[in-house]
């Protein structure tokens, strides 16, 4: 008997929306690491976007990082609209990969100078909450 697509190639630690996004309702930010080249990415990925392997390895990222650029929504919509004004920022964690996620109570450049330090936090409010350190 032969035995059938033993070689078939699978990243063994596969990470799938629901387990991110349950991840990050138990306050936890993971994503995945190369084995080969250390990228680091928050995404759903099958290959690492720098060195094309597929040898990644789920990983959980600090919580903390700082703002490397956002808009501030005076519009938002409808599951954010209890919440506005607020920051919609790209935040480059302490151990290198970026995110998006949002800062409650920012209505002005003044409440969120860029390179401003964040914290991911557990939240029951929709999306990836940071708060200003
Ligand atoms: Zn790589």
């Amino acid at each position: 008997m032969q035995k059938a697509n033993q070689e078939t190639e699978k990243a063994e630690d596969t990470l799938t929306i629901k387990e991110f996004q349950d991840a990050i309702r138990e306050g936890k930010i993971e994503g995945y690491k190369c084995r080969n080249c250390g990228h680091k990415q928050i995404d759903i990925i099958d290959f690492c976007p720098v060195c094309h392997k597929s040898d990644l390895e789920k990983v959980e990222f600090a919580k903390e990082g700082k703002v490397i650029t956002y808009t501030i929504q005076q519009v938002a919509p409808e599951q954010f609209m209890n919440e506005v004004p607020y920051a919609w920022a790209i935040v480059e964690l302490d151990d290198g990969p970026k995110m998006t996620g949002w800062i409650p109570f920012i209505s002005k450049s003044s409440d969120l100078p860029v390179g401003q330090r964040v914290r991911f936090i557990k939240s029951y409010l929709p999306g990836i909450v940071f708060e200003k350190v």
